[in-house]
């Protein structure tokens, strides 16, 4: 249990906590970081090259830049716990952050827990990951040039996701109904494209591949038929969940559950309670983006310890 009141706190550990992190430390803030236990490192733990980070010409592997920005907030004197915050009481002041037993106290909070992709739930789909099967076309779509890939889903994010990948590939879009769930123009949009294919009422039930996906196996919803489809991608474009649950009742969220804040500043409702990166962010979704937002929360907090 501490009784010391930091300056700021953070909550997650991707690239907008580290970069927040990074900006606070420099700022003589001596912040606080909490990492998460399991998906320490946020989302690009979980795949390969990243290529569109700037100031990597030959691009970087996921875990490589996540632990270049964790060891750069700690060379500035950042503090950084590898634990799940479980409660937080953000009203009062000082705000009080839980971990389990224990009690922080902070005159700031920077949230940064980001954001899920929901994924097919295949035991294979994880193994595959940044092997084949990827949550992210502005990402990845680079990496399958004239090749033949699948999408899944059929909302405005899928829709937009297999137009964009059709600069580089053919697409098959694979969905359960036998009509979209997205808006009237990206339906009409993607329909009229000659390279996109949909194959409807049918379900991914497994990835294919050893090193990388080779195939999917799919399911027809309404004749049970089991098929396989070639394709040496697949984009899983099935929704997100922005990890705010832990803040309900206490920071205004959207109908999706993304965080509210008064853009372009990254300031809540709650004076001294910023938010950054994915668990705002429902356009961009990159880490470039959400490490530029956790640099505006650290000097958005800094400002508001300084007229406190
Ligand atoms: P995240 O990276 O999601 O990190 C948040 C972290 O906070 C969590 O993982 C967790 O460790 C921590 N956290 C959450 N809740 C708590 C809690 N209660 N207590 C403590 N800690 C908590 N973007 C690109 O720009 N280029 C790419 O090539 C690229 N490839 C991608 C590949 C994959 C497979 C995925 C999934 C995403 C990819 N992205 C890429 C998108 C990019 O990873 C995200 O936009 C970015 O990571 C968002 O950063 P963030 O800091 O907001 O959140």
């Amino acid at each position: 249990m501490s009784t010391d009141i930091r300056n700021v706190i953070i909550i997650g550990s991707g690239p907008a906590g580290y970069t927040a992190a990074i900006y606070a430390a420099r700022a003589d803030l001596k912040p606080l970081l909490f990492e998460g236990s399991v998906t320490a490192g946020g989302a690009l733990m979980n795949t390969t090259d990243v290529e569109n980070f700037p100031g990597f010409p030959d691009g970087i592997m996921g875990p490589d830049l996540m632990d270049n920005l964790r060891k750069q907030a700690e060379r500035f004197g950042a503090e950084l716990v590898t634990d799940d915050v479980t409660e937080v009481d953000l009203t009062g002041n000082p705000k009080v952050v839980k971990v389990g037993e224990e009690f922080h106290y902070a005159k700031a909070v920077i949230v940064a827990t980001g954001s899920g992709y929901r994924e097919l739930g295949l035991e294979n789909e994880k193994r595959l990951s940044g092997r084949g099967v990827s949550w992210c076309a502005t990402c990845d779509g680079f990496f399958f040039r004239d090749q033949n890939i699948a999408v899944v889903g059929g909302g405005d994010t899928a829709m937009e996701e297999a137009i964009f990948l059709t600069k580089f590939a053919h697409v098959t879009v694979v969905h359960r109904r036998d009509t979209l769930r997205a808006s009237k123009i990206m339906q009409e949009r993607a329909l009229a494209n000659p390279k996109i294919t949909f194959l409807w009422d049918s379900e991914v039930v497994d990835v294919l591949g050893e090193e990388k996906v080779t195939g999917l196996k799919v399911r027809n919803v309404k004749t049970d038929e089991i098929g396989e489809l070639d394709v040496t991608g697949l984009f899983i474009a099935i929704g997100h969940d922005p990890r705010s649950e832990l803040f309900k009742g206490q920071l205004t969220a959207d109908d999706d559950g993304y965080l509210l804040v008064q853009h372009p500043t990254t300031k809540t409702e709650i004076p001294g309670v910023f938010a950054c990166g994915d668990v705002v962010d429902h356009v961009y979704r990159q880490a470039i983006t959400a490490a530029a937002s956790g640099c505006s929360a650290a000097i958005d907090a800094e400002r508001y310890l300084q007229e406190g």
